[in-house]
């Protein structure tokens, strides 16, 4: 009953279309690592992909330094409460001081060298300054309030590694290191247009039966959270001049190109018989729920990713497929979201036939682990579910589920970025 609820391993999938993780590793396969890495400077390289296995020069700290203000001593120097010693000398951040001498004290500040012969600092708040002494309340224990040289890292220790991408913590890490130059993978220059004779633009009126382009916005977002450059070709009208002439300069221009909508194989979808004329159609279907017309396919250099057009379909379909494609092309090592185990907060009475994935809102639950409620609106329009929840929980194929049962939850914490 604890058990985390997956697919059953004999399940059949619908006729002409493969499962979700088959899709996953026939994409992923096909995902080759940008060439040309770029020398960036770390202020540049915010979200980039490392190329290289980084280690670090330095020691870090790299000196013994005092984590408080205070005043630094000799232990042995302060045995009993109430001990006076002379200042012999004021140590701040930036300028470290002589030797001390035996029977003084030092005034010292946070970050500042602990001067030779101190073995200790004493907090200021336990100290009573009195003219040029300090009375002390001792004894003291060696080695307290001071932050060992390498006490963080050692030089010659692995900081970070090839393929992971740069966070804003490791670009400090990286400059406290002193580096300066990262080799990174190029951006990826990704296309996208949209496809429909109903979409028009925010700000444009609209007569009856036409309906925003959101999904150029949407995505526009998802590619910015990668770091994509983005080459964004707009609104492609429902024909197949217009759908190959997209693809043509898309192709032509990017590494890889993005459309959305069209993809079924209603009289009004054209962009299946465009990539089947100007290139190749490698995969299509998926038994998945919302976004089974997702595509992949070739155009020249570029790699093509078809998204249904309905708006949650396209989201989710970035989130599942196109984003670890992107990181893998980007060079990332880890590219597959962190399921986190949650509680399903709702019965899932019928077993379907493609997995699900319900956009889902998690509250937090008696025994730690959270519980995942779902939108009351879970049909692939309905665009405020997706603002309204915290990310999809996995409902896998051919599956009851049970309130209570552990399931899978994606968070869009982490699939949006
Ligand atoms: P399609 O995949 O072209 O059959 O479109 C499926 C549904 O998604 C239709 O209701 C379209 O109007 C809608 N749709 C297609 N493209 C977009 C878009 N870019 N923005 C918003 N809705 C769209
Ligand atoms: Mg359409």
């Amino acid at each position: 009953m604890n058990e985390l609820v997956t697919a059953p391993a004999d399940f059949c999938y619908p006729p002409g279309l493969i499962s979700v993780d088959q899709a996953l590793d026939f994409i992923l396969g096909r995902a080759r690592v940008v060439a040309n890495d770029e020398l960036l400077d770390l202020v540049d390289a915010t979200g980039r992909i490392l190329r290289e296995n980084l280690f670090s020069p330095l020691d870090v700290p790299g000196y013994d330094n005092s984590q408080m203000d205070g005043y630094a001593v000799r232990a042995k120097d302060v045995t009993t409460a109430g001990v006076c010693l002379p200042v012999s000398q004021r140590i701040p951040a930036g300028r470290p001081g002589p030797t001390l001498q035996p029977g003084t004290a030092a005034r010292i500040f946070t970050g500042a060298v602990i001067p030779a012969g101190a073995d200790t600092v004493v907090m200021q708040e336990n100290c009573q300054p009195q003219g040029d002494s300090v009375i002390l309340k001792g004894p003291l224990e060696v080695g307290l309030n001071i932050r060992p040289r390498g006490n963080d890292i050692r030089a010659g220790d692995p900081v970070l590694r090839a393929g992971e991408r740069l966070t804003p913590p490791g670009v400090g890490l990286l400059a406290s290191l002193g580096l300066r130059q990262l080799s990174v993978t190029r951006r990826l220059r990704v296309a996208i247009f949209s496809s429909g004779d109903e979409l028009k633009e925010p700000g444009q009126s609209l007569a009856v039966g036409e309906i925003y382009n959101s999904n150029r916005y949407t995505l526009t977002a998802l590619l910015a959270g990668l770091g994509c450059d983005e080459l964004d070709l707009g609104q492609v009208a429902d024909t197949p001049g217009a759908t190959e002439a997209a693809l043509r300069e898309a192709s032509a221009n990017a590494d890889v190109v993005i459309g959305s909508g069209g993809m079924s194989v209603g009289e009004e979808d054209h962009v299946k018989g465009a990539l089947e004329r100007l290139g190749t159609l490698e995969m299509w279907k998926v038994a998945v729920k919302p976004g089974k017309p997702l595509a992949y396919g070739r155009i020249g250099g570029a790699d093509f990713l078809g998204l249904p057009g309905n708006p949650v379909s396209t989201l989710v379909t970035f989130c599942l497929f196109v984003r670890p494609f992107l990181l893998k092309r980007m060079g990332a090592r880890r590219v597959a979201p962190h399921p986190q185990p949650v509680r399903a907060g709702f019965d899932w009475p019928q077993p379907r036939n493609r997995r699900e994935y319900p956009r889902a809102r998690i509250r937090t639950s008696g025994d730690g682990l959270p519980i995942a409620e779902l939108h009351p609106r879970q049909s692939s329009e309905v665009l405020s579910s997706t603002v309204w929840a915290e990310g999809l929980v996995e409902i896998p194929e051919g599956r009851v589920i049970q309130q209570g049962q552990l399931i899978s939850f994606l968070s869009f914490t982490e699939l949006f970025h």
